[in-house]
């Protein structure tokens, strides 16, 4: 596909986010696509730095072995490391980091370093109630994985998986309760983070509740309006 993003001049430095079930991993991989740049998750980078072996890699193995957390400084590290790569020339879509606001500092002085700028911060919002409803009704087959809802995508007959005939299941975490407790986690967690970029001025909010190929559509129209 055509992309007039890549050129050096206009590199398009994301940052995505968005509460857990509202998209966000379906939404990165369309970017990923029609942009033809990587995505980079906090996961991946701290997998690799540890199959790598780098200084940074041993010691945040050491700290995951030892079940503590990874300091700043570390995870700050490997992340300037990852950003420094060539696949990340014409830019990169970062997930899961920054997570605080101390984070974000050091990734902007990262940034700055390597003479880049975030292009915009994208967060997919989908109210809780909506979030706590697609989460309930999930429905999965306990043979090939398909995901069903029982009100947006049910299954031709009720209980039995349309693809293979397996059956289904409900997981334990897609409960009222459980997803109430993971929201407020995730709203009190990403809260300062929103009023940053804010107040920075290259956040946007896009509806998540918009079948999948509009909310991409709209993610491509924000960031076609926004170039560094
Ligand atoms: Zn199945």
């Amino acid at each position: 596909m055509q992309n007039q993003f890549q050129t050096p001049n206009s590199k398009l430095l994301i940052l995505m986010m968005g509460p857990p079930g509202a998209g966000k991993g379906t939404q990165a991989a369309e970017l990923i696509k029609k942009f033809s740049i990587p995505q980079i998750s906090t996961g991946d980078m701290f997998r690799a730095a540890v199959k790598e072996g780098t200084e940074l890699g041993k010691k945040a193995k050491a700290c995951m072995d030892a079940g503590t957390l990874v300091p700043d400084e570390v995870t700050v590290g490997i992340v300037r490391e990852r950003l420094a790569k060539d696949d990340c020339k014409n830019g990169f879509i970062l997930d899961g980091f920054p997570r605080t606001v101390e984070q974000a500092d050091a990734l902007s002085k990262i940034l700055e370093e390597l003479e880049m700028k975030l292009t915009r911060v994208l967060n997919i919002h989908v109210p809780a109630e909506d979030l706590i409803e697609r989460a309930v009704g999930r429905r999965i087959c306990k043979t090939c994985g398909a995901t069903y809802h029982v009100k947006f995508n049910p299954t031709k007959s009720e209980g039995i998986c349309d693809k293979c005939g397996g059956e289904l299941y409900q997981r334990a975490d897609d409960n009222e309760e459980t997803m109430k407790t993971r929201l407020t986690t995730y709203e009190n967690s990403t809260r300062p983070l929103i009023e940053y970029y804010q107040k920075v001025g290259i956040y946007t909010e896009v509806d998540g509740r918009q079948p999948i190929n509009k909310v991409t559509e709209d993610l491509v129209n924000v960031l076609s309006s926004v170039k560094n």
